[in-house]
């Protein structure tokens, strides 16, 4: 089961879970919707794992602790004050999941992306059709953890944790040259979000022909977008 919760206005609680295994939960922006969807479908939480530490991620950590005091909850070393582990790269291991770390650095300093069966939350790392904004200004970092995520397969399944895809498409439509591809994924999400559905999960396929921040080959095209996105 993977499942996209909705919370504070345009973020998702990633929660997944292998059939009647105990779930994974990603970033924690608050609670309300992922306690009652837990109790909903009779799962525990086995692991809460961190992207960073930007408030929209971590502010409902302390109300989870209250409900699962004993669930470890991973993140980089700028989730400190919230992480029971602090975790940077290799491996993580769950009594039901190996989680492989990978760093993706450049919105924040510290973010990290994790792999899952497959399943890559990637944070404000990686977005359908873009990428977080580069906060720390080190472009290169941020374009070489584009890069790493860009070499894992085509089926890898795709989370971020933002509904960001529509205005994303749009500034990819208006710097891409493949404009029908950009075009079909337009419709088909304007049409998901009309019946208020996630436009997300997303695929490495997929990414690879609408997601400008993975198209750009050298790190002059990644900042010339990244910066024009700035201002579109
Ligand atoms: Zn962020």
């Amino acid at each position: 089961m993977l499942t996209p919760i909705p919370a504070l206005n345009d973020n998702y609680i990633w929660v997944y879970a292998r059939e009647n295994c105990s779930a994974i939960v990603i970033d924690l922006p608050e609670i309300n919707r992922l306690i009652p969807f837990l109790q909903q479908h009779n799962l525990l939480p086995e692991a809460v794992l961190l992207t960073h530490n930007h408030v929209d991620h971590v502010a409902g950590v302390p109300a989870f602790k209250q409900h699962f005091p004993n669930v470890p909850i991973y993140g980089p070393k700028e989730c400190a004050v919230n992480a029971t582990h602090i975790v940077h790269t290799g491996e993580i291991r769950t009594p039901h999941y190996h989680i492989q770390i990978i760093p993706t650095g450049g919105h924040t300093e510290q973010h990290l992306s994790y792999l899952v069966d497959e399943h890559l939350f990637c944070g404000d790392a990686l977005f359908s059709a873009g990428c977080g904004r580069v906060f720390t200004g080190d472009y290169q970092q941020m374009f070489e953890s584009l890069q790493r995520l860009k070499s894992l397969p085509d089926s890898t399944i795709v989370c971020p944790a933002h509904e960001y895809t529509l205005a994303n498409l749009a500034f990819a439509q208006s710097v891409l040259n493949n404009k029908s591809a950009v075009k079909n994924q337009q419709i088909l999400i304007t049409q998901q979000r009309e019946k208020k559905q996630p436009s997300l999960p997303t695929t490495m396929a997929l990414e690879k022909h609408i997601n400008p921040f993975l198209i750009a080959d050298n790190l002059p095209q990644f900042i010339e977008w990244r910066k024009a996105k700035d201002r579109f």
